[in-house]
């Protein structure tokens, strides 16, 4: 991507997975930064505890698929592309638009869909953010991690190795706390596509968020020996 930082905003493509409230925020702060081409993907319908939470939504929402309530929001904006899929991560329908970006992020709310995005991006070289919220009946806070090529950093998997752990259900998302690592995560995908990735990457990959005592740290993690998702094998 050539050019001076605000024009390769404009060029740059970036793949959203899920847009529950992290991934719709994420999507509302790359467009409000100038990013000019965003897809996204999420198969879920947009329900009634979400009109409080999401306020680009409506009553006339409800039923619809969430990336569609996403769209008719963004209608009509200047140089923007749009492009929704109601479909879940590992749909085929989603790979074309996983191989043209140029960042991937994954908001999904499962363990495996997450893992399955970020090793999407691995095979294909993309850098990847992941965000996540924790539940706010044990904690407030979330965590981003990055991955990007050549970086030798952490992957996502090597956070979670085990990919059939399961979580508490139900959990509680505070809407300040979303919103707050959807603006993160769009502002580390958004440093991605402005500077070499590689060097973001080198120096932090890890952001955990205590969102209670207002800290957020910037790590650097090694990738994990045998890691099944950016392990030597895994990305044959
Ligand atoms: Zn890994």
């Amino acid at each position: 991507m050539p050019g001076t930082f605000r024009s390769r905003l404009r060029h740059a493509r970036v793949h959203v997975g899920g847009t529950g409230r992290i991934g719709s925020g994420v999507i509302l702060g790359l467009h409000a930064a100038g990013v000019g081409e965003i897809s996204c993907n999420d198969p879920q319908l947009f329900e009634r505890e979400q009109l409080e939470s999401c306020v680009f939504s409506r009553p006339s929402d409800l039923g619809r698929p969430k990336v569609h309530v996403l769209e008719r929001f963004l209608d009509g904006r200047a140089d923007f592309a749009f492009t929704p899929i109601v479909a879940r991560n590992q749909s085929l329908k989603v790979r074309p638009y996983l191989e043209q970006a140029h960042v991937i992020v994954s908001c999904a709310n499962d363990l495996s869909a997450r893992l399955y995005l970020e090793r999407m991006a691995i095979r294909l070289g993309k850098p990847c953010v992941q965000a996540c919220a924790q539940d706010a009946r044990t904690a407030m806070g979330g965590l981003i991690s990055v991955w990007v090529p050549e970086a030798n950093c952490s992957c996502f998997g090597c956070l979670f190795p085990d990919s059939n752990q399961t979580f508490r259900r139900g959990e509680i998302l505070l809407p300040t706390v979303t919103a707050s690592i959807g603006a993160l995560a769009a502002q580390i995908a958004v440093e991605l596509l402005g500077s070499k990735p590689t060097h973001c990457a080198e120096t932090h990959n890890l952001f955990p968020l205590d969102l209670k005592t207002h800290r957020m740290e910037a790590i650097s993690v090694n990738p994990r020996a045998g890691c099944k998702i950016c392990g030597k094998a895994a990305k044959r």
